[in-house]
């Protein structure tokens, strides 16, 4: 029997008592894994360790799947209708609510985000979006198609059989209700890895799959490394797709593995640097506002983050004045204090590397306007910094730093700016201000990415769909789209009097 941990809390935004099982969860319980690994889990707030819980291998993966595979075809897939499958999906959305606290204390411990984030915007979209796949479940249908008067014509979307999903640390129950719930309402089975960095919560979420109702082996979460058990997952023969969130360098392995295996199709959400455009007839007050959340919400840690501010010479001074105040002004500190707005950095490793594209953005002559270095010497802490004299060329410009850095570039002219936005081998989301319509909407339909925000920046909407253009990904996820994802087409085409 795998063992529990049990924390304590008493912060300000938080006190309860919490107890997690540590085991991996396969076809209904929790079970130790086969080579008895296991992954310790870091308080990025402190660099200590928090607990250890169990490391999945490709032997796990394989129990997992094959669990998966038999549910599949004995107690889900179109076995059970789409009313009772949203019927479950509702329950669980009902009991994640219920401990809504404890799973934001989980994020907030493990993954250092503000309590009040992981409570107001992770965990409650998550809730949401349990809602709404459950509420699609029952009006998955297909088309009748008008072919000729012998023939009745129409297709069917049908699931796809067991599903493998991978996900990051920078939202993770987002992440993961966004993936297992298009998945079990459009009938499949599911073998997911959470990130090995903040697991904690994934198995908080295990507690609840049985008391939804859900049969043994239709959700199956095993936590694990990603070469070793994410590798397992996009290689295995009985997946037949990946659904997978991260870094772009990690989705062309996965996709390499899909393809050499059984070459499954894969749904890619990847990297970005995202252009902020500020044209100079904005109210200039919104506008720093939303460059500000652009690229400092979640500490800047999101795949959409506004990273590269184009501001228009016009403008370019008073901006930089405003948005230099109100980065100086970001309470940096503990997740669980209520005026915090940005804590650590999730991990060493994301610590170091943010540290080292400030150090690269300084050699390659981009000047340090603000901040720029470590808060403390205890946890993963860095100040809110902002990097003036940019260069289309730079590192700090091309590459995704995910971290709370902002590079600002002074521009002229629309066509100037439109081509600079472009310059990227990323496409993920952009946002454009201005009180002028025509070139709003001009701006927003000439850059490539796959979400455009107009006057507003870093917005998702559960019900519209979400992806990237270029290498930020392949397929859409979230709204009506994301069902795409786990269905085939089925073509059926019945006679009703062709004679041969
Ligand atoms: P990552 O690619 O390092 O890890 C993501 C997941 O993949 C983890 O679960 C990890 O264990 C697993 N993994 C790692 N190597 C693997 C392999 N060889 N095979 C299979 N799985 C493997 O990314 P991360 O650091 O966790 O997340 C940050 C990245 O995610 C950023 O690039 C960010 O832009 C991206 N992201 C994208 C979106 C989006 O919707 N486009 C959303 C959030 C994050």
């Amino acid at each position: 029997m795998p063992a529990t941990f049990t924390k304590t809390f008493d912060t300000p935004t938080y006190k309860g008592t919490i107890t997690i099982p540590l085991g991996l969860y396969i076809n209904g319980q929790h079970v130790d894994p086969v080579e008895g690994g296991s992954i310790e889990v870091v308080n990025p707030s402190t660099g200590k360790v928090i607990t250890s819980i169990a490391a999945g291998t490709k032997a796990d993966i394989d129990i997992a799947a094959t669990a998966a595979e038999k549910a599949y075809k004995t107690s889900w897939g179109l076995r059970v209708s789409g009313t009772e499958r949203g019927k479950l999906l509702f329950k669980l959305a009902d009991l994640m609510e219920q401990r809504i606290d404890q799973f934001a204390a989980l994020d907030a411990l493990a993954n250092g985000k503000a309590y009040k984030t992981a409570y107001g915007r992770d965990n409650t979209g998550g809730i949401a979006v349990l809602r709404y796949y459950a509420g699609w479940a029952d009006k998955i249908s297909g088309k009748t198609i008008e072919t000729n008067d012998k023939k009745l014509s129409y297709t069917r979307h049908e699931p796809i059989g067991v599903v493998g999903q991978i996900i990051p640390w920078n939202v993770p129950m987002f992440s993961l209700t966004l993936k297992i719930a298009p998945a079990l309402a459009t009938g499949n089975t599911i073998v997911l890895k959470p990130s090995e960095l903040t697991p904690l919560s994934a198995l908080l979420f295990t507690t609840l799959i049985e008391e939804a109702g859900f049969p043994p082996g239709v959700i199956n979460i095993v936590n694990g490394y990603g070469p070793t058990a994410g590798q397992a997952i996009s290689e295995h023969p009985i997946i037949r797709k990946v659904t997978f969130t991260g870094s772009t360098l990690t989705g062309r392995k996965i996709m390499e593995a899909a393809a050499k295996s059984n070459l499954k199709p894969v749904t890619l959400e990847l990297g970005g640097k995202s252009p902020t455009v500020i044209f100079d007839d904005v109210d200039l007050e919104q506008a720093v506002k939303w460059a500000i959340h652009g690229i400092y919400f979640n500490h800047g840690q999101n795949c959409s983050a506004g990273s590269r501010i184009f501001v228009q010479e016009g403008i370019y001074d008073a901006f930089l004045k405003q948005f230099t105040e109100q980065a100086l002004a970001i309470k940096v500190g503990d997740p669980f204090q209520e005026e915090t707005y940005q804590g650590p950095q999730v991990s060493q490793t994301q610590f170091d590397r943010i540290m080292g594209y400030i150090e690269a953005g300084k050699v390659d002559g981009a000047k340090v306007h603000l901040g720029g270095n470590r808060i403390g010497n205890e946890g993963y802490f860095i100040q809110p910094t902002i990097f003036t004299e940019c260069q289309p060329h730079m590192k700090i410009v091309r590459e995704e730093i995910f971290g709370p850095v902002a590079c600002i570039l002074k521009f002229k002219t629309e066509e100037e700016v439109i081509e600079q936005a472009n310059d990227t081998t990323y496409g993920l989301a952009a946002s454009v201000f201005t009180k002028d319509i025509d070139k709003g909407f001009r701006v927003a339909h000439a850059i490539e990415a796959g979400n455009m925000w107009i006057n507003c920046s870093n917005q998702a909407e559960i019900q519209m769909p979400f992806g990237g253009y270029k290498q930020s990904g392949i397929g859409r996820e979230l709204g009506e789209y994301a069902l795409e994802n786990y269905t085939h087409v089925k073509a059926v085409h019945v006679n009703l009097g062709l004679r041969l």
